[in-house]
């Protein structure tokens, strides 16, 4: 150890925090479990750069897990929030800036007619399973191993693989009870979930699925997935529930739904927003055709409900960065996810490093694995953590903050400019070489997987 740490004040912090907060995070990812090391506590943020209590400014190639995709402080943002802020902080009542937000999102993805807004992805998530077992009067639901859905109870069931598993719970403190109505297929294998509802006719009251998998490292659906979900749902009669609080209005105008749906000519039932729609305040929502949203209270039966859910000072963040988000913005974030990923994956082959390039529309990570494709949670979990904590800390040392994990997505924003990539560029061949330091991938055997 030297003398003087670099990250002296974080780790101070760190040692505080640990005393008084269950390691000393309020997310579990942010904590460097993966990576091992001090998690870096920042202090503040600009365009595409994170300055630490240490006073070291990082390229952010996390951007608050994809809200700041205008980058940090944008002006827009900045200048709407003060406006908001100085009118009150919340009112309890409806206000004129949620029916804007709505109306948005609404003209934004063609399939939806009325959406609800709430708080964070996770109550999106718990409240469009709510809705869907309330119109079907169904129990069970369908996810995919890999794929997350917030902390909801019946969603944190994803242990077992293979064919149409019971779900069991994954996490203590969720009930069997619970875990039993989840079953848990793999991703990209329609085969299963054909089978999943043969064996529980008249029970699956909806399929919820990322819209393109991007929390097991990016993994994006196989082409006529999603389309065979919508088919198997209506066959069944069960709802569709397109999760896309990470790729809503990042991957473009009207999300991966833009990029597919509208192209294949299907929609799902319901769709879940969050991250870049709140602006980096608590924003989220869930939306669909009004036949199905008018189920809920106080139009319909079934209950939802937020003291801050509307909140104005989130919405005005969300509306102020989703009326930025022009085809430029998208252009530019498109062309710089290409640079960086390209960057990322010339220094890893120079240096021998096996690795796996995987992108989705923006959203791009690397598996450092030998197989020749990922599709799947099994197949994600072949990649070596090691080497990726190795990668990770020499970017880190150069000032280049990458997701602290090996199973998150990398995010860019329209500030990540020339010189961002330029210091991307100085940083990659290094941490390569770091990379190329740790023994070769063996299958991963801890429980990898999302635990933000
Ligand atoms: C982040 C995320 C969530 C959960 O959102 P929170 O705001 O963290 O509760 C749900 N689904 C997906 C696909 C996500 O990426």
């Amino acid at each position: 150890m030297s003398v003087v740490s670099e990250a002296a004040a974080s780790e101070e912090l760190f040692r505080r925090a640990q005393r008084i907060i269950p390691g000393g995070v309020n997310s579990p990812v942010r904590a460097f479990r993966a990576v091992g090391g001090t998690p870096r506590f920042m202090v503040s943020g600009d365009g595409a750069y994170l300055t630490d209590a240490d006073g070291r400014r990082y390229v952010d190639l996390v951007c608050s897990w994809g809200p700041m995709i205008l980058g940090h402080a944008h002006p827009a943002v900045v200048e709407a929030l003060r406006a908001a802020v100085s009118r009150g902080t919340s009112y309890g009542t409806p206000s004129p800036g949620e029916v804007e937000l709505a109306e948005e999102i609404v003209s934004r993805v063609g399939p939806i007619e009325q959406v609800r807004l709430v708080n964070s992805g996770t109550e999106a998530t718990m409240s469009a399973l709510r809705l869907a077992r309330g119109v079907t009067g169904r129990s069970k639901i369908i996810k995919f191993a890999g794929c997350y859905h917030g902390h909801v109870d019946a969603l944190l069931a994803a242990a077992g693989s293979g064919v149409a598993t019971l779900g069991l719970p994954d996490t203590p403190g969720v009930t069997a009870a619970t875990a039993a109505d989840t079953i848990v297929l793999p991703y990209n294998d329609l085969t299963a979930v054909d089978e999943a509802f043969a064996e529980h006719p008249g029970q699956i009251a909806a399929v919820i699925t990322e819209a393109a998998a991007a929390n097991m490292g990016v993994v994006p659906p196989l082409p006529g997935f999603n389309a065979g979900l919508r088919r198997l749902c209506d066959v069944h009669g069960a709802l569709l529930i397109l999760d896309e609080v990470m790729t809503g209005f990042r991957i473009g105008p009207a999300g991966w739904w833009g990029v597919e749906g509208a192209i294949e000519g299907w929609a799902p039932d319901l769709f879940t927003f969050g991250k870049v729609m709140g602006g980096g305040l608590p924003a989220a929502a869930f939306g669909g055709r009004a036949e199905v949203m008018t189920h809920l209270a106080p139009a319909g039966p079934v209950y939802q409900a937020g003291t801050l859910s509307g909140n104005p000072l989130a919405v005005a963040a969300g509306l102020a960065t989703l009326r930025a988000c022009t085809s430029e913005v998208y252009a530019t974030v498109d062309a710089r996810a290409g640079d960086v990923a390209s960057i990322i994956s010339t220094a890893l082959t120079e240096q021998g490093v096996l690795h796996l390039p995987s992108s989705a529309g923006s959203l791009f990570s690397f598996f450092f694995t030998d197989a020749p494709s990922v599709v799947d949670y099994a197949g994600a979990r072949t990649q070596s953590s090691a080497r990726y904590a190795a990668f990770f800390h020499a970017m880190l040392d150069a000032g280049v903050y990458l997701p602290p994990s090996a199973y998150e997505a990398w995010f860019v924003s329209a500030a990540h400019d020339d010189e961002v990539v330029e210091r991307i560029a100085a940083a990659a061949p290094v941490a390569a070489r770091a990379a190329a330091g740790v023994p070769e991938p063996v299958p991963a055997t801890s429980a990898g997987g999302k635990r933000p």
